[in-house]
């Protein structure tokens, strides 16, 4: 019989398991003369279900990272499997099809387009699938509800506050039902209570089965996932659960409401 080697075999069930799976990547920009050592041997696994905050110096990765895991990028060494498939071998256009498959983005700018409403701001991604066009407004209503934003489909986002243009953002990166939502500092631009609203719609998400993973610089902000990955000069430095974590919806009460 040949010999089994029984670490082998745990690896290959980890990495099915695992929703996202990076092994020892290492990412280089060239920028003419000079190359930028961005990501320096990073791995970790994130599981279907987790809300993963990610926090650091400016310039320590974040963003590269959440750019690799999102399909956006690739690594320049190391694996990346997104649900078993090794997506660090897939050419652009593979990649392109995973991402708006699986991936839906948020950002800390909302890049709504002006001129559209919040309906059809939220149903620009569907716009790239095979899906007919009540069908696309069907899914673009839903995701609007699911930030609680149904009120506000005609709108312009000249008419809306920054939260509510979030919430536009977030729900255009629902409408082609990911498993996975990437978000690079979207509270970046929000005050205070607005903040904790974007995390109760998250903390929602969240408890729904999405997937989450979270750039942040605010610590308080972070403590509303349940995992926190410090990363430092390309690498993590610290990858800890957090336990007890505060409910948004519960915070909110204890904030003072804003008149605007
Ligand atoms: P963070 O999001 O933590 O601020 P980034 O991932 O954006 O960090 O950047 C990590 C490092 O890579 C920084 O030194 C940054 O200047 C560099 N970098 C990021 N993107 C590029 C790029 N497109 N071209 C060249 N260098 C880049
Ligand atoms: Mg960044």
């Amino acid at each position: 019989m040949p010999a089994v080697n029984q670490s082998e075999l745990t690896q290959e069930t980890a990495a099915k398991q695992a929703l996202m799976r990076v092994e020892d990547v290492h990412k280089y920009y060239e920028l003419g003369e000079t190359r930028v050592h961005a990501l320096r041997g990073v791995s970790v696994d994130i599981q279907h279900g987790e809300f993963v905050a990610i926090m650091g110096a400016s310039g320590s990765g974040k963003s590269t990272f959440m750019n690799m895991l999102g399909c956006l990028d690739r690594p320049s060494s190391g694996r990346y499997l997104l649900e078993g498939v090794d997506v660090s071998k897939q050419d652009k256009k593979a990649l392109a099809r995973i991402r708006n498959q699986k991936v839906g983005f948020v950002f800390q700018g909302f890049n709504l387009l002006a001129r559209t409403t919040a309906l059809e701001n939220t149903e620009l991604p569907t716009l790239y699938t095979r899906i007919d066009k009540a069908e696309r407004r069907n899914r673009a209503a839903e995701a609007l509800a699911m930030v609680g934003l149904s009120d506000l489909a005609r709108h312009f986002p000249s008419q809306m506050s920054g939260g509510q243009q979030q919430r536009v953002a977030i729900a255009r990166a629902l409408v082609n039902r990911p498993s996975i939502l990437l978000a690079d500092e979207p509270t970046g631009n929000l005050d205070s209570r607005t903040s904790v609203e974007i995390m109760e719609i998250l903390q929602n998400l969240n408890d729904g089965e999405l997937t989450i993973v979270l750039v942040t610089h605010e610590h308080d902000i972070s403590q509303f996932a349940k995992r926190v990955l410090i990363f430092r000069d390309g690498r993590i430095r610290k990858d800890e659960p957090l336990l007890n974590r505060p409910r948004a919806t519960q915070v909110l009460r204890t904030l003072p409401t804003i008149e605007d």
